[in-house]
């Protein structure tokens, strides 16, 4: 017996990219032209206003305002990354906590969908961000640590992808994905939309996603996607307890079970 994703797949892909910037119109696009899904995390209150920076190499990076996001992440995960993007360790808690739960609340407002997912910014990271996050009604929240690793994290509140996007073995990591036999395996890439330009990685990017949608065997998914299907696959003991549809491999056939199911294969 194998545990599989939906459809029976063996893999699970996703990109998740920060910060809602300009660059995000030409990258939704390109997912869109693959049929692949992506997570944006997003600072609502920086989209309410002008927001720019200017990048170490001199490039001015732009966030997207509120006008031009409405239907940009269509079919795509919309998800938290607080409301004005600050360094979280010199925050008291009351203050994550606003960070967190108004960003939330703008960004349903906006988008006009339920927004459950939470990426911390910058890199620090504490229980008491987890904490908050589980408090403010996320069913997972991201940290700016990576696995360098195939299997799915089981931490829902220390949630931690495969790769960041600039690394110079991104495409041996998507590499090795597509050729892995592990169970359940994932390809989770994190990034931001305006190092494509910064770090002229838009060719890289087409590759992986014209290779990554080529393949049959791997479920493309929004990072609540593959949290919640992981969750429910945990709950399973030979019954399916959860309210999604599980999926599994026995005896060369791809089997289902249904909620409430149980399972008439050895588990
Ligand atoms: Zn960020």
């Amino acid at each position: 017996m194998r545990k599989c994703y939906p459809g029976g797949k063996r893999k699970a892909f996703n990109i998740t990219y920060d910060d809602g910037v300009e660059q995000d119109i030409r990258f939704v696009e390109l997912l869109n032209r693959y049929g692949l899904k992506g997570t944006f995390n997003l600072n609502s209150q920086l989209m309410l206003q002008e927001f720019a920076w200017t990048h170490p190499n001199g490039m001015e990076v732009r966030r997207l305002s509120v006008d031009a996001v409405r239907h940009l992440y269509d079919g795509h995960e919309v998800a938290s990354h607080t409301l004005t993007h600050p360094y979280m360790s010199e925050l008291p808690e009351w203050e994550i906590m606003r960070q967190m739960g108004k960003d939330r609340r703008n960004l349903e407002a906006i988008f006009g969908r339920e927004v459950k997912g939470f990426a911390v910014p910058f890199s620090y990271y504490s229980d008491t961000i987890a904490q908050c996050a589980q408090n403010s009604g996320f069913e997972y929240a991201r940290m700016s640590e990576f696995s360098g690793r195939y299997a799915p994290c089981r931490d829902w509140y220390f949630w931690k992808t495969g790769v960041y996007h600039i690394e110079e073995n991104l495409t041996d990591f998507v590499a090795g994905f597509l050729n892995t036999e592990e169970e359940l395996a994932v390809c989770q890439i994190v990034g931001h939309s305006y190092d494509l330009d910064a770090e002229h990685l838009w060719g890289t990017m087409e590759l992986i996603c014209a290779a990554v949608s080529g393949q049959e065997d791997v479920w493309s998914c929004t990072n609540l996607e593959l949290v919640r299907y992981l969750k429910a696959m945990e709950q399973f003991d030979g019954t399916n307890h959860s309210d999604q549809t599980l999926w599994f491999e026995f005896g060369g056939r791809i089997r289902t079970l249904h909620p409430g199911e149980r399972a008439d294969f050895p588990v």
